[in-house]
């Protein structure tokens, strides 16, 4: 396969060099493939469904099609997914994709160790070691290292924002030995990622030392992620005509979003093949995209803290890639935008539990109250010409260009498929707050709370940064 940059589309390079470049070094623009394949019916639609191991094998085969043998990419897969995503029902018309089950207890487990293992193909050829650098705004972090801890000829540097992420996330951030050091720095997730955006820019140090990133911005990470909507949706198309009796459903799979590389995902599984509708990108305050899609204007901004943190994210780098495969024109028919304050955050997680049972974490919970007002005639209000306010949360996209799907949802002929993106444990005093009580801990999780933190503090000074990686990893 062939990735384009998404700045200059006459730049093109291996799937090879895409992963281990992570970004144009002279344009800065991100790596897309040249096109992508749907995948062939008889995957998708064989009687008794699927595992996500095959789908996952055949999803990816032709993305690394004469760099990765079969066998070699099977080796990959199984290696990257001990664990699965499995589809809970928590009411007639709702499922939940759960996509914590992985080590690091959240959806980015999928990318980071599928990457991980990619990398250390590829570069088990280098006499060179590779640095990664990872900007975090919560769980990107403990999943790449986590993902490449003990990984020989790469090590990884972390950097997250001091005091902007939950102090089990810092734990786990911050624990890690070997070859995973991890800098928290005074400023913004905004500030991390500019500081790594910047080392990739910066020629005389990319002469010096190998960088890579393995921010969402990596197309080996997003890859994966497609995996999981694949198996999903064709899990949910089998069982709802059971579970609702309805037979050709429009499945809504809502996502929440911060940097996009999720939805950017789901958009790429959307184009392979997998029945989805229609998308709700779901998100905090950082509402920079719901407000695109109202208002036709691109507007970033700087970040705002919130409880859902690992969404809190003003400039989000896979705009770059979803305007890439999209117009705006198009998005508008396909994404319905949506955003929830904290306050409604907490009575989301109260709403779920008390009328599911269910226990979802702040992130998730955006994705069920954006699902629930859909379905409850949100959409239909705004069709019947109900303006939306300015300034209150809820539902982005204009009566003009509703979501093609809106009609399929006034019909109650729509099926909500949640990302659950973390484990609710990962934020037990936020979901305490809500219900009352802390979900339980996975095992996996008490393990980090009792490891010496070993993360080393620093100014948002590219100066600072720059010197420490040439002194520490040089
Ligand atoms: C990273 C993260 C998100 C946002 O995902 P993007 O791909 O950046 O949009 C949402 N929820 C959780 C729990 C996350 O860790």
């Amino acid at each position: 396969m062939i990735y384009c940059d998404t700045r200059d589309s006459t730049r093109k390079v291996d799937f090879k060099t895409a992963v281990m470049q992570g970004m144009d070094p002279v344009t800065g623009g991100l790596y897309m493939p040249e096109s992508i394949p749907v995948l062939p019916r008889s995957v998708l639609f064989r009687n008794i469904s699927p595992s996500f191991r095959d789908i996952a094998f055949e999803a990816a085969k032709p993305f690394v099609a004469g760099e990765l043998p079969d066998d070699e990419l099977m080796a990959i897969i199984a290696d990257s997914y001990p664990f699965t995503a499995p589809v809970a029902p928590i009411d007639p018309t709702t499922y939940v994709l759960e996509l914590f089950h992985g080590p690091t207890c959240a959806f980015k487990d999928f990318g980071a160790r599928f990457m991980a293992r990619v990398m250390s193909w590829f570069n088990s050829e280098e006499s060179q070691p590779l640095h990664i650098l990872v900007a975090t705004s919560g769980d990107t972090g403990s999943a790449v290292g986590s993902a490449f801890h003990g990984v020989p000829g790469i090590d990884v540097t972390i950097l997250y924002p001091t005091g902007k992420i939950s102090p089990l996330q810092e734990k786990q951030l911050s624990t890690f030995d070997g070859n995973v050091r991890s800098l928290s720095i005074e400023g913004t997730f905004d500030d991390c990622q500019k500081l790594v955006k910047t080392a990739f820019t910066d020629a005389a140090l990319r002469s010096r030392l190998r960088l890579s990133s393995a921010n969402s911005i990596n197309i080996s990470r997003l890859l994966p992620q497609a995996f999981y909507y694949l198996y999903g949706s064709t899990l949910v198309y089998e069982r709802c005509r059971y579970d609702s009796k309805l037979d050709c459903p429009s499945l809504i799979v809502v996502v929440p979003s911060g940097n996009f590389g999720n939805l950017t995902s789901g958009l790429m599984a959307r184009k392979m093949g997998a029945q989805i509708r229609g998308f709700i990108a779901a998100t905090n305050a950082n509402r920079t995209v719901p407000d695109w899609l109202e208002s036709g204007v691109y507007s970033s901004r700087p970040s705002v803290s919130t409880l859902s943190n690992a969404m809190d994210v003003g400039a989000p780098s896979n705009f770059e890639r979803l305007s890439h495969m999209y117009s705006l024109e198009e998005a508008r028919k396909l994404i319905a935008g949506y955003w929830l304050d904290d306050q409604g955050t907490l009575d989301a997680i109260r709403s779920c539990h008390s009328r599911t049972g269910y226990i979802i974490d702040p992130h998730g919970a955006v994705a069920w109250k954006a699902w629930d007002d859909c379905r409850s005639g949100a959409l239909s209000s705004l069709l019947s010409g109900i303006p939306l306010s300015a300034n209150e949360p809820g539902l982005r996209c204009t009566k003009a260009i509703a979501p093609e799907w809106a009609r399929d949802c006034a019909d109650r002929n729509c099926v909500g498929l949640l990302l659950e993106t973390a484990h609710p444990a990962k934020f037990g005093d936020t979901v305490q707050e809500a219900i009352g009580r802390e979900p339980s801990m996975p095992e996996r999780l008490e393990k980090v709370l009792s490891l010496p933190d070993r993360s080393i503090p620093m100014p948002a000074d590219y100066a600072v940064f720059r010197d420490w990686l040439v002194s520490n990893l040089d």
